[in-house]
């Protein structure tokens, strides 16, 4: 098998697998009981967020564990509306988001909340003036993704911060880090909230972050018992916050030297299926090496993802593609709606070797190269 859609989901590693089975195997008790069972499990419920707050040099408190990076998005943007309805209605996207963001804006415009996309420049960084311009006295929060799902567009928070803060302090700023959180160095400083999910770094399937620093109020989505955590009541999932924990710390080793060794396969898929008929390539100056993207002029992207897969060979395309419609990340890009419809993604990790890059590229060509015949036939 060679799979390379990393960026839709990763393998759980053995070590986290590992975590998973012991808090399960040897951690019963429920965290927020009295007994000595509930306290054993609570000890190590404490320590793997510590090991979490320690590694983003924030408090234990700030942080949530929620069920994945689609309830983080939705605490942060959701939460904030209802706990500032008073002083504003209005909340500014990019336009590189991931659809969860989307899918809430179309929710909260129903309940009276304005949505505003910031443009991009042509390589989808942020466009700074109409930011600038976009923010007003009634703006509550600025939701703009750390790096982009798609084609791996990176934007500097830093500097987004900064303009914020100058145009109205009290404006909150959320980052969906999803698929920056192991590839490039974030900081949590940055950002009031962001958004994080396991299962893009090796962890298990179920479990995400909500990071929120302590200043901000937001309002909870869900309402229950259990004392551990006032956004996410309940009983904690303990196997797999000991996993995430561990997936995490894993994660976020040696990230310059894995970026550089991701950066020669990528370098080498980028210039071998650049030069194949009828491939345009969507790779940004921003663009992360972790995430290639092409748009098809003639083959159509789930042909050529089931064709490969007859291989044993995994690429992806974006959901909406699939279903006919357009990505809107391509088409905030290139404004062209056909190469927005005809998109695949092709997402390396550090664990990928040369060789699988090597017998993808091979296969690639020929099926590829055989579908664009016959399509150049009809
Ligand atoms: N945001 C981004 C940027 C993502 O890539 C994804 C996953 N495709 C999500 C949010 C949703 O994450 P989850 O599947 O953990 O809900």
């Amino acid at each position: 098998m060679i799979y390379l859609d990393y960026s839709a989901t990763t393998p759980v590693s053995y070590d986290v697998l590992e975590s998973y089975l012991k808090a399960t195997k040897d951690f019963i008790g429920n965290p927020n009981s009295l007994h000595s069972l509930g306290i054993k499990s609570r000890t190590l419920m404490n320590s793997a967020i510590k090991q979490i707050s320690d590694l983003f040099n924030v408090l234990d408190s700030e942080i949530t564990f929620t069920s994945g990076a689609t309830e983080s998005n939705n605490m942060a943007l959701v939460g904030t509306c209802l706990a500032n309805m008073k002083t504003g209605n209005h909340i500014i996207v990019s336009k590189l988001e991931h659809p969860s963001i989307y899918k809430i804006c179309e929710y909260l415009t129903t309940i009276g909340f304005e949505v505003s996309y910031v443009e991009n420049d042509q390589d989808g960084l942020i466009d700074f003036e109409d930011l600038r311009k976009k923010i007003r006295p009634e703006t509550i929060l600025v939701s703009i993704c750390a790096v982009n799902s798609e084609v791996g567009i990176r934007q500097p928070l830093k500097m987004i911060r900064q303009i914020i803060r100058k145009e109205n302090p009290q404006t909150l700023f959320h980052s969906d880090m999803t698929q920056a959180i192991g590839k490039i160095s974030v900081n949590l400083h940055d950002v009031d909230m962001a958004s994080m999910s396991a299962h893009k770094i090796f962890g298990p399937k179920g479990i995400g972050l909500f990071y929120k620093n302590s200043r901000v109020k937001i309002i909870p989505l869900i309402h229950g018992s259990g004392k551990s955590n006032e956004l996410k009541p309940g009983t904690p999932p303990l196997p797999l916050i000991v996993a995430f924990s561990k997936a995490l710390r894993m994660a976020l080793m040696d990230l310059d030297k894995r970026e550089a060794f991701v950066r020669r396969l990528s370098d080498k898929i980028l210039s071998e299926i650049s030069k194949l008929d009828g491939i345009i390539c969507n790779q940004t100056k921003y663009s992360i090496p972790y995430i290639l993207n092409f748009s098809l002029q003639k083959v159509r992207p789930e042909t050529l993802i089931h064709a490969l897969e007859e291989f044993d060979i995994y690429i992806g395309t974006n959901t909406a593609c699939a279903s006919g419609d357009i990505s809107t990340s391509i088409l905030a890009l290139y404004n062209d709606r056909r190469r927005a419809q005809s998109t695949i993604r092709i997402s390396i990790s550090y664990i990928t070797t040369s060789d699988e890059v090597n017998r993808f590229l091979t296969y690639f060509k020929t099926v590829y190269t055989k579908l664009n015949h016959l399509m150049d036939e009809k």
